[in-house]
């Protein structure tokens, strides 16, 4: 065994250790987080290292943009720029663990800082052709406000070319550090569109400390949301509750304090969908962590997931049963209603040729939307929305030709509904 082996087995022991801590008893944290402290302060006085400090490492990518072929439907962006790779907080459940997003292996500790980014952004957008102002997702995979962007500045440097060029952006976060660029968000709103979504699996701090300790605590991700629907006129905020974590966030008054808490902040939708992910690395870290802490919900998450449990080899199911989400589904578009908080995120439409386009495949995705939560027939009706999505001229033209049966899987009950959307939505547009 090297000794980066052992110092990761070390790291590994001591995370487990803090949060069983955290998790199991609670009223000890005010001894624990002194305990912090006074290590940092060891720390700081003798040069030594201390659990849990990152390390960050620059690198230089070849781009630091992706255009996707399909739009995300959920949070409406066209392209997705990650500043960092690695997250600092850490959350035990977080799919970027999975080996398909190829982050360090020591996912919390080692922190990629992406190198040039503004010069190499910049570049991109201005030179290329084939790209056209559509949203630009900051968090998809890493927070782009976890700490080390208060040294680095990587997101603060991409959000002031992306305001340059008038793109709109949105924000996934769990950090209160988002407020400082509040100033810079504005003005992204102002003149395109911006979305600032906090995610938050759950209000409840006991759970929270064991799912993502070292990210802010509930009330202050509220908070969040309250203060930019207190200073921001052009910002579009709300809650992600994404995703639920089986047995420890996903009881009815779980979800009813979620929703109450999100409406109290004034926030502008609540997102919800799906169960928490599992597949390799990712579930087994999860899974050693209940182990640690809550070894009682093993069994119960061997039967959801339907596997065995290893440490070595995950090889059951990546989501809960569809018998365990559709009554947590349910139970949240009735939250949602009775609250009076949309469900969906209002997405950007562009003031060019694609604006019906976006309007119509907007509404068939908000169709899709429901079907998926609740069960329903979407696959092709999805197809049907991507396509419209990505067409090249106006849907306009092509029904004024009468051909929108030559767009790919629009045929029948679908295609009327098309020509009534379209002329609906056509009609609104018009002065007067
Ligand atoms: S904040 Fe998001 S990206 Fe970072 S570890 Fe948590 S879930 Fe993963």
């Amino acid at each position: 065994m090297n000794r980066s082996v052992l110092f990761q087995r070390f790291v590994l022991f001591g995370r487990l250790n803090l949060s069983r801590a955290h998790y199991l008893w609670p009223h000890k944290l005010q001894t624990v987080n002194t305990m912090h402290s006074a290590v940092k302060i060891l720390q700081v006085s003798f040069g030594i290292l201390y659990l849990g400090m990152p390390e960050f490492i620059p690198k230089t990518f070849k781009s630091i943009i992706n255009k996707m072929k399909f739009i995300d439907p959920w949070f409406w962006n066209k392209y997705t720029l990650n500043p960092y790779n690695g997250c600092q907080f850490g959350c035990i459940y977080c799919d970027a663990r999975s080996a398909r997003y190829y982050m360090p292996e020591d996912f919390d500790n080692k922190i990629i800082i992406k190198q040039n980014v503004a010069t190499m952004l910049d570049k991109r957008v201005s030179g290329a052709r084939t790209f056209l102002p559509d949203v630009v997702a900051l968090g998809g995979v890493t927070d782009p406000y976890q700490p080390a962007e208060k040294r680095f500045e990587n997101t603060r440097s991409c959000l002031k070319i992306l305001a340059k060029h008038r793109y709109p952006v949105h924000i996934i976060t769990k950090s209160t550090l988002v407020l400082r660029d509040l100033e810079l968000l504005e003005k992204i709103g102002r003149n395109a569109w911006c979305s600032v979504s906090i995610t938050l699996p759950t209000t409840n701090e006991k759970a929270a400390r064991f799912l993502d300790n070292h990210a802010p605590a509930p009330a202050r991700r509220l908070d969040v949301i309250r203060q930019i629907k207190q200073r921001c006129k052009h910002i579009q905020t709300g809650v992600l509750l994404i995703p639920l974590v089986p047995f420890i966030t996903d009881s009815n008054s779980d979800l009813t304090d979620i929703a109450r808490k999100t409406q109290s902040v004034g926030a502008d939708y609540l997102l919800f969908g799906g169960g928490m992910t599992m597949r390799d690395q990712q579930a087994l870290w999860f899974l050693q962590h209940l182990k640690q802490c809550l070894p009682d919900l093993l069994e119960k998450y061997e039967q959801l997931y339907s596997f065995k449990y290893t440490p070595e080899k995950y090889a059951g199911r990546y989501q809960p049963t569809s018998g365990y989400l559709l009554p947590k589904h349910r139970k949240l578009f009735e939250l949602c209603r009775e609250s009076k908080l949309p469900f969906r995120i209002k997405r950007f439409i562009p003031e060019d040729d694609r604006k019906l386009n976006y309007q119509v495949s907007e509404r068939l995705f908000e169709e899709v939307f429901v079907a998926q939560m609740l069960g329903g027939n979407w696959y092709n009706l999805s197809w049907v929305a991507q396509n419209i999505q990505n067409l090249t001229e106006p849907l306009e033209a092509i029904i004024q030709r009468n051909e929108l049966g030559k767009i790919c899987n629009v045929r029948g009950a679908i295609l009327e509904k098309i020509k009534i959307l379209a002329v609906e939505l056509a009609a609104k547009q018009r002065p007067g």
